[in-house]
């Protein structure tokens, strides 16, 4: 094993060279189609408003005339769904509601609260526009135009889109194979009495495996392996038989019971890397069979930041996303924070806005055994590798929490 530090950057290019996205798609329904990755990009086959149509309660008139002030005659109803069919003589209007298509000949929509109704007449009371109060066909999705990307991830939004085209079904990436397991003789599954005041409870893979949750893979969960080679090897063995990811927290340290480096090395080829993080410096990845593997270290706070820093990204990827930039800004630090040169941090901490400007802080200890630092937290602030510690007032960088957090 190599005794040099890798940078995070230095990680996260490693990783996106050696990964390219998986090609197989499927065409499913759009109801079951959220938080996945476009396999191809959409085209609108027609036009969205299909029709021009009223955006009010109110009737459609001729512009030039109801500016006249004279009384226009109603001469029937246009409803959403079900369009005014006839001629409009001269001084005469049509009683619309909102989403109705436009009678021929007419191009403004009066607000009903702008007319004066008399009868089967009403006069206008403000000055009107052509096209006012008019949806144009085509002024939200025109007719031959791209709508949605390869390597998009549906939203709510997205479907809906997809929807007001007309779209039942859409090709997608296939969901990702993910398998996790927990590593440690330590480690007792909630709803189980501890044995003894040296267990603990395996709580990284309900993180681990909610995040994947989030990420809408499909997870093989294989729970809880004892430090035992031999049983680590089995599991190692049946993981990589159809998982596209293998993921397993603790045991790539280098104590005496760490035996995941040894049992790997014979099973595939994998890097261990001392990865230049706080929390987050024990990291294993590479590929056993045609299984990528990330060992993550077993401190609860480092394996959801590496989680979230370093596996998430390559999810994504291999899952055929597009990927926009991490979001961060920039904040002035409210408290002194506590660093030494020489690895990332990022921190858990919490930012609010306070007369128009960002503030952080971090929340209390940033023990990488301290779950509860994350669940406090709103955002990391992340503090360059050669950063040393830093004044209150100084600058520095805050990533939000995303839905794929906590
Ligand atoms: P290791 O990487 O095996 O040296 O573990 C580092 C620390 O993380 C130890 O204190 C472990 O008890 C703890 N740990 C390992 N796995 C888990 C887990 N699944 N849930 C909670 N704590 C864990
Ligand atoms: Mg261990």
């Amino acid at each position: 094993m190599s005794n040099t530090w890798t940078p995070v950057q230095t990680a996260l290019a490693a990783i996106q060279n050696l990964v390219s996205p998986i090609t197989d798609t499927e065409s499913i329904d759009l109801f079951s189609a959220l938080d996945r990755v476009l396999a191809e990009s959409v085209f609108a086959s027609i036009n969205v408003p299909g029709f021009d149509n009223s955006a009010m309660d109110g009737y459609a008139v001729r512009a030039v005339e109801a500016n006249t002030r004279m009384p226009l005659q109603v001469v029937g109803n246009a409803y959403a769904g079900h369009t005014f069919v006839g001629e409009l003589p001269a001084a005469s209007c049509v009683r619309i509601m909102t989403g109705a298509q436009l009678p021929t000949g007419t191009d403004a929509v009066i607000m009903q609260e702008q007319v004066e109704r008399t009868d089967e007449q009403i006069i206008c009371q403000t000055d009107l526009q052509v096209g006012d109060n008019v949806r144009l066909c085509g002024s939200d999705i025109k007719q031959g135009t791209t709508i949605l990307t390869a390597g998009q991830r549906l939203t709510p939004v997205h479907l809906g889109l997809l929807a007001s085209i007309g779209i039942a079904h859409v090709k997608v990436v296939r969901k990702l194979k993910v398998a996790l397991f927990s590593n440690g003789d330590e480690l007792i599954q909630p709803g189980q009495s501890l044995p003894s005041s040296s267990h603990l409870y395996d709580s990284n893979r309900f993180v681990l495996n909610g995040m994947l949750q989030r990420l809408n893979v499909e997870i093989h969960d294989l729970g809880r392996i004892p430090d035992n080679p031999k049983a680590l090897e089995d599991v190692f063995k049946q993981a990589m038989q159809s998982a596209d990811v293998v993921i397993s927290s603790a045991g790539v340290s280098v104590g005496d019971a760490d035996f995941t480096k040894d049992v790997m090395s014979k099973l595939g080829h994998i890097e261990f890397w001392k990865i230049a993080m706080k929390p987050g410096k024990p990291f294993a990845f590479g590929k056993l069979g045609s299984s990528w593997f990330c060992g993550l270290p077993g401190n609860p706070v480092a394996a959801v930041v590496t989680m979230n820093q370093i596996v998430q990204p390559m999810l994504r990827n291999l899952a055929g996303e597009q990927c926009s930039a991490v979001t961060t800004f920039t904040a002035e630090a409210s408290c002194v924070i506590n660093k030494r040169p020489g690895r990332t941090d990022f921190q858990r901490g919490y930012f609010e806005q306070k007369e128009g400007k960002l503030f952080a802080r971090p929340v209390g200890s940033q023990s990488s055994a301290l779950l509860t630092s994350v669940a406090r937290a709103n955002c990391f602030i992340i503090l360059e590798q050669d950063r040393d510690s830093v004044s209150a007032g100084e600058s520095v960088t805050i990533q939000p929490f995303d839905r794929f957090m906590i």
